[in-house]
């Protein structure tokens, strides 16, 4: 057992990362571990599970035995409460100033464990550019020992001066034969089923694994898959639209109360009636429920950026079933991601053009491109459902 077993289809990555592991014990022992270094960029697209890999370089770090998966410090890690890692989450859709400079004094402090103190940053890319600005500085002069580890879909997303002083690890899509194998090993899923999943969710892990195990969200996706043979009159459109925001929200609201109370239990173990604190951890001193607190602050933000994360996660799967149209307008030989849905894709692709094809989904992607920017849902996705049943007409100029 190892804490980079929830890698998966990462091998490069463990590699890099299992030799930076190992140059920083060097480093602790006193000799020069090359190939560690203080700032990390975690890359690859949402679900591909870039923060993952970074909390487990994090628990290596931590961990005496170069991340076991089993001692008090790995498990620390994995509930959230080692004294020397810190995790923050944009509270809202973005990081302020304000927070990003606590959180740097905090960073700032001496590793209780002797080891590292390490800074995971998660969506780093939603730092505002003001808190860039206060996070640049603090990697431009690191206090000794401190580790930061910053997560985003691509450098890209981040300003080329904080880019440029860290080192990037790019996570690739893992191939759906890697997810469903895992879905099989781990979570006892029967191997057709599987593989579906892993299709249907294009590389992301999370997805396929709730679309394997969980009946509602294999419902959900069979709604927002109806959609676009819906599409009959401007009426059917409205109500379509109104559907799919309605359906994004159920999915927000489930998946945000399996998290919440998955948290709230473990750390209710952790705080359990009469315990005696072992394995606490001398950074969880605040007192239960204070911590509490925090927590349900925590997942209050985080309930915001699910709903809109849903919501976007419908138009990809919207964006997947006009991508498989083309692919069988064109005849081309692709493992299709909505392949369950074979004859809705096979009658639009007989009904349509290529060129209309395309205009849909440039009308998904400006769609996403709004709610990014805050549009009422409703009204984006409504423009949407719009352009997808008269796309020639929406795309004039
Ligand atoms: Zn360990």
């Amino acid at each position: 057992m190892s804490v980079f077993d929830d890698l998966i289809g990462q091998d490069r990555v463990v590699g890099l990362l299992r030799g930076a592991v190992e140059a920083a014990s060097d480093v602790l022992a006193g000799g020069p571990g090359s190939g560690m270094t203080h700032a990390w960029l975690f890359t690859g697209p949402p679900g591909t599970g870039n923060s993952t890999a970074a909390r487990a370089f994090a628990a290596a770090l931590l961990c005496e035995y170069g991340g076991c998966g089993h001692c008090d410090s790995c498990h620390q890690v994995h509930i959230g409460s080692h004294p020397d890692l810190e995790i923050v989450q944009p509270q809202g859709l973005s990081y302020g100033v304000k927070q990003t400079r606590d959180l740097i004094l905090r960073a700032a402090g001496t590793a209780t464990t002797g080891r590292w103190r390490v800074v995971l940053f998660e969506d780093a890319d939603r730092a505002t550019e003001q808190a860039a600005n206060a996070l640049l500085k603090a990697i431009e002069e690191p206090p000794p020992r401190t580790v930061w580890l910053l997560c985003a879909p691509s450098p890209d997303d981040m300003m080329i001066t904080i880019r440029s002083r860290c080192r990037v690890v790019t996570l690739r899509v893992p191939s759906a034969d890697a997810v469903a194998e895992t879905l099989v090993l781990r979570d006892g899923v029967a191997p057709e089923t599987a593989l579906f999943a892993a299709r249907a969710a294009q590389g992301h892990i999370e997805r396929a694994r709730r679309l394997a195990l969980d009946d509602d969200v294999r419902l959900r996706r069979e709604a927002v898959l109806s959609l676009p043979r819906s599409l009959a009159g401007v009426a059917d459109c409205i109500v379509a639209a109104e559907r799919l925001v309605k359906t994004a929200e159920a999915e927000a609201a489930s998946a945000t109360a399996t998290l919440d109370e998955a948290e709230a239990a473990s750390l209710r173990q952790v705080y359990g009636e009469g315990s005696s604190g072992k394995g606490l951890g001398r950074g969880l001193v605040r007192g239960g429920a204070g911590a509490m607190k925090e927590l349900e602050d925590r997942q209050k933000s985080r309930a915001t950026r699910i709903k809109r994360d849903s919501l976007d996660s419908a138009l990809l799967d919207l964006v997947a079933f006009y991508r498989d149209v083309l692919a069988v307008q064109f005849g081309a030989p692709v493992e299709l991601a909505t392949g369950d849905r074979r004859g809705d894709l096979e009658a639009l692709a007989a009904t349509s053009t290529p060129e209309e094809t395309l205009c849909r989904i440039d009308a998904i992607v400006l769609c996403r491109e709004r709610l990014g920017r805050n549009v009422n849902p409703q009204m984006a996705v409504e423009a949407m459902t719009l352009s997808l049943r008269s796309p020639r007409q929406a795309t004039l100029p």
